[in-house]
């Protein structure tokens, strides 16, 4: 159960923090959401989108079902 905005807390796979929902992010192939100054780091996977965090996990609903 979600409250209002009560958004899911994802952990960045990089610097392990916890995102705020005004974190600017990428969404990878695997959809897996990198802080933006993180992923600079990698360079190993396609970027499908870009946004703050708030706007990935309300643009794709496959995030409320990690939960
Ligand atoms: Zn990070």
């Amino acid at each position: 159960m979600v409250k209002n905005n009560d958004f899911y807390r994802l952990r960045c796979p990089i610097c392990n923090r916890l995102y705020m929902n005004k974190d600017w992010v990428f969404l990878d192939e695997l959809n897996t959401v990198i802080h933006q100054s993180c992923y600079k780091s990698t360079g190993l996977l396609n970027i499908t989108d870009n946004g703050t965090y708030r706007y990935m996990i309300e643009k794709y609903d496959f995030f409320k079902e990690l939960v």
